[in-house]
């Protein structure tokens, strides 16, 4: 079994939903994993603030624009009369029931139901497609097997066994389609995997599945070796490490979800990114066996929050960084980054849901501040401890930017850096210079 996992420009138009059925049929046994086609999640976000604002007219409005979208898509999808007007009984289940919200008032559980109508409309759209076209597979409802436990983390006993039961249904059907994203939660509610989960949804599908490999098919020839967003001249990576993918995702490199690799680093399942742009170009293996030395990447996060603890009486005292951690565990909030010096602990955070609670606390053993609109910058290689030089190259190429705080060491596949949002485009373009 293979798990592919299309993201949603993968299947963002007909032609495209078409080209993903070129692409997965025959061959191996496949589960294809799909996105919402690319702008629906969004647009779905859209209405869900509009439905809790109360403002359900202008909710139904983008109902309808997102209905008429949908329409044109599949008058190009499908070549028969049959198809379209099953394609249109499918939209008009979806968005009848989107509408049906714009009747009432508005619930968080609502809301998850109307996220997950993308990934819902994406994969019986390629379904129905498979059928007219004669390529056989069976729908898997992910609502049916993907659950989430009460700390929010991935059940695996509940999706393998489901999971298995619903592939043994059909023990000869070549294709499986599924949604990536979607789950439920422990009360049996609809949920989600939270933004770009589809990735994660892929892995956890591909251990539960025992599969021979996860890839995750996008719009990009692999991981690159910094922000394609932000950086010309960028190069797709071959080969990674699974510590070293999990780190440029955890660090901001998009094209994959900051969980994803966890699930299939523990099962070894090697995973393979690709393009379904120029699906001949070779992409990025990520595999348990580290190759080549010194730097390979770079990734940035924004979105980073320091906070800085000053107390010289207290830092001296065993038990304080203790103390300190107690407080970020007491609002379940973790910390990314971490330095201290003899009269300072410094560490930077991404969920500012509890910042104020957190800092209130914090006053307590000493001043606090806080720095907002922080980005830390991630370079990734593989760098032993007797390879000389890696800290200074980094350094030299970062001449003309204020880093506000340094992590060095952590593991051997990490360095990471703090600096202001507005210099990172910057940072990331001078430190391209590693790979010239
Ligand atoms: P999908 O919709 O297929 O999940 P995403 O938009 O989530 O695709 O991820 C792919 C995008 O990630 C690319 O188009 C690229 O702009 C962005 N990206 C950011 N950093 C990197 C990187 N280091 N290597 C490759 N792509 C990256
Ligand atoms: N459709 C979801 C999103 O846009 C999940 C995904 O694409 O991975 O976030
Ligand atoms: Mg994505």
């Amino acid at each position: 079994m293979i798990i592919y996992k299309f993201g949603g420009t993968s299947v963002g138009s007909a032609k495209r939903i078409k080209k993903v059925a070129e692409l997965v049929k025959g061959g191996d046994k496949k589960i294809v994993v799909l996105s919402a086609m690319s702008g629906t999640t969004n647009s779905l976000v859209e209405i869900a603030n509009y439905l809790f604002k109360k403002q359900n007219e202008i909710a139904a409005n983008l109902i309808q624009g997102m209905r008429t979208e949908y329409k044109k898509t599949i008058k190009e999808l499908f070549s028969t009369d049959e198809f379209l007007k099953k394609g249109e009984e499918l939209l008009a289940s979806h968005f009848d029931y989107l509408m049906s919200f714009t009747q009432d008032s508005f619930t968080v559980h609502e809301e998850k139901a109307v996220l997950a109508q993308g990934e819902l409309l994406s994969t019986a759209l390629l379904h129905l497609y498979c059928e007219e076209v004669g390529i056989e597979s069976r729908l898997l409802p992910a609502l049916a097997f993907m659950r989430i436990d009460k700390d929010l983390e991935p059940d695996d006993f509940y999706i393998k066994e489901n999971l298995s039961r619903l592939l043994s249904e059909n023990p000869d059907c070549p294709l499986f389609i599924t949604q990536g994203y979607i789950c439920r939660n422990r009360y049996g509610e609809i949920d989600n995997l939270k933004r770009g989960g589809s990735d994660y949804s892929a892995s956890l599908i591909g251990v539960a599945a025992n599969a021979k490999e996860v890839q995750i098919w996008t719009d990009i020839d692999g991981m690159h070796n910094n922000d394609p967003r932000i950086v010309e001249d960028t190069q797709p990576i071959k080969h990674l490490s699974y510590e070293e993918a999990a780190e440029l995702a955890y660090f901001g490199a998009k094209i994959l979800h900051p969980s994803s690799i966890t699930p299939t680093k523990a099962a070894n399942i090697p995973v393979r990114l690709k393009s379904t742009m120029s699906p001949d170009a070779e992409g990025t293996l990520i595999t348990a066996k580290t190759s080549g030395k010194g730097i390979k990447a770079i990734a940035a996060k924004d979105g980073i929050t320091a906070i800085k603890v000053k107390s010289g009486r207290m830092l001296l005292a065993f038990g304080f960084l203790r103390k300190v951690f107690e407080i970020f565990e007491l609002y379940r909030t973790s910390i990314d980054m971490i330095t201290t010096s003899e009269v300072a602990v410094s560490v930077t955070i991404d969920d500012t849901t509890h910042l104020k609670e957190i800092s209130d606390e914090l006053e307590k053993y000493g001043t606090v501040e806080v720095d907002k609109k922080q980005s830390i910058i991630c370079v990734v290689g593989d760098f032993i401890k007797k390879d000389k030089g890696v800290a200074k190259k980094v350094f030299d190429c970062l001449s003309e930017t204020p880093l506000s705080m340094i992590s060095y060491g952590g593991s051997d596949h990490n360095i990471s850096l703090l600096v202001n949002t507005k210099d990172k485009a910057n940072a990331l373009k001078e430190l391209n210079r590693l790979f010239q």
